[in-house]
């Protein structure tokens, strides 16, 4: 079994780029910086592996990465540890441990998924048979705030349908995704699964690479544009997972103590780093004062941290550049008249890039902290009066990731979700993603759907065979 030591060992560099500990700023190691020189090997050899790997059954592809997800469950507290170290986010709570478990409970739920060929009658005894072959070589570049969850949702879909994959995560965290690839290549052919590590113009190269029949990407909308556009020369398929800017609306209906806690991890999962968490909180007038308070209440019992100390829930920022623009956007909103209702304290973080826990009210509904995706522990809340006019304020942003309503009348809360423009709206909840459900944004969050049976399906391409 793995230790934190060993697995860091077997993954690290001897120099290179350093990686800190966001919450202490200590050194945990180096890792390489590949060059585009590595890129054209890691391509050349993972085209030759997918070759023989899409001769495989689907059943002996199964066999082998839920094999892997074994490897992964066994080291899971190895694994949970650099996850902590390297990205920030505590051991506990839905932290650093509930992210090592998703990876093993994504890579289950991509073997148990089926896509089956589809039959289409064509009359006159005649038929079309849609089969879906795989894609070939697949690109991957992922970001820093979930990093071995996103890039398990990139490579498990993408082996399981036949495909090789050449990974690129994010400059600050590559230690988690490193450790977990060395763990799942345990059981899988060389040059199936490569990581290489090095800044953002390596995942321009990736996307720009000749190479590569599909590129997936999860990341800023802005980054999300330079890949599309980059991609567009060789015209390979794209998954584009992008930023968000999730509102919830808070319908006159609800016990604001029933519904408190999961709005707090709503917005707060990962100290607010989730594409998909709360980051405006519509209130109606008539449950404001209660919703507030008992959100207020539960945010008194949250304490941020160092996430190696199990009592702490709440991380630092994975970075400093996130740090100040949590910051900025936060400073803006209180210059803007902001009503700080909640400023949480940080236990023995000042070497850490950590902010405060913020809940703000009294906004102009122009405030950069509602209208741009702030990636951190503040949220918004607004008051309302008229749900039309909510609605319209949840869609008034470019991005349309996630949504929630929270309700005790089933019938109202799923009509007024049906008028939110985000490509997910949960209800009672917000960002329980489930690996069987599909995923993905609208408007400027993206194309494509991850997970489920449709997921799997962006790791393919059709062939229609006429009989
Ligand atoms: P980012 O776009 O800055 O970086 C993502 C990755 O792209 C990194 O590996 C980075 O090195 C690489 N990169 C940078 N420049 C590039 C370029 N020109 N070409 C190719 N690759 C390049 O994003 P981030 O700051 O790491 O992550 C936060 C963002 O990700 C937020 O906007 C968040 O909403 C989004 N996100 C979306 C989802 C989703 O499922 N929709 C999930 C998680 C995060």
């Amino acid at each position: 079994m793995e230790t934190f030591e060993s697995l860091l060992a077997a993954v690290a560099a001897d120099s290179g780029r350093e990686v800190l500990n966001p919450a202490t700023g200590e050194l945990i190691g180096h890792v390489a910086q590949h060059t585009e020189k590595d890129l054209d090997a890691a391509v050349e050899k993972a085209a030759a592996a997918q070759k023989e790997w899409a001769k495989k059954s689907d059943e002996e592809r199964v066999a082998a990465l839920m094999k892997a997800a074994d490897e992964v469950e066994q080291n899971a507290g190895a694994l949970a540890e650099i996850i902590c170290r390297e990205q920030g986010k505590p051991l506990s709570g839905p932290g650093a441990n509930f992210e090592a478990g998703a990876v093993v409970g994504w890579m289950r739920a991509t073997c148990a998924t089926e896509l089956k060929p589809e039959e289409i009658d064509l009359g006159d005894g005649k038929k079309a048979t849609v089969h879906h072959r795989p894609v070939g070589v697949v690109g991957g570049v992922n970001p820093w705030n979930w990093p071995a969850m996103i890039a398990t949702w990139q490579f498990a879909p993408a082996l399981r349908m036949g495909n090789s994959i050449v990974m690129k995560p994010a400059s600050d965290t590559p230690l988690s995704v490193l450790a977990t690839a060395y763990l799942v290549n345990k059981h899988l052919p060389e040059g199936l699964l490569t990581v290489l590590t090095g800044p953002g113009s390596l995942g321009g190269a990736i996307s720009a690479h000749p190479g590569f029949a599909k590129i997936t990407f999860t990341g800023s909308t802005e980054t999300g544009k330079k890949i599309a556009e980059a991609a567009s020369q060789n015209l390979a398929r794209l998954t584009l997972e992008l930023g968000g800017n999730d509102a919830g609306i808070v319908l006159p209906d609800v016990d604001g103590k029933e519904i408190a806690e999961g709005l707090f991890w709503g917005a707060f999962i990962n100290t607010g780093q989730t594409c998909a968490c709360l980051k405006r909180l519509y209130v109606h007038e008539d449950v404001y004062d209660d919703v507030v308070g008992a959100l207020v209440e539960v945010a008194k019992q949250m304490p941020m941290g160092d996430g190696m100390d199990e009592k702490n829930v709440l991380g630092p920022l994975t970075n400093e550049s996130q740090q100040k623009i949590v910051a900025d956007l936060v400073n803006d909103a209180k210059n803007r008249g902001g009503n700080v209702l909640f400023e949480g304290e940080v236990a023995g973080g000042d070497k850490g890039f950590f902010h405060p826990l913020t809940l703000i009210d009294s906004l102009p509904a122009d405030a950069r902290l509602i209208t741009e995706e702030q990636f951190g522990p503040a949220l918004p809340i607004i008051k309302y009066s008229d749900v039309d006019d909510a609605i319209e304020q949840a869609n008034s942003v470019e991005v349309g990731l996630g949504a929630s309503v929270w309700s005790k009348d089933p019938a109202k809360a799923a009509e007024v979700a049906a008028r939110i423009e985000a490509g997910t709206v949960w209800i009672n909840s917000h960002g329980t993603i489930n690996p069987m459900a599909p995923f993905g944004g609208i408007k400027q969050s993206g194309y494509g759907v991850e997970f489920g049976v449709e997921g799997l399906k962006a790791f393919t391409v059709p062939q229609v065979i006429h009989s």
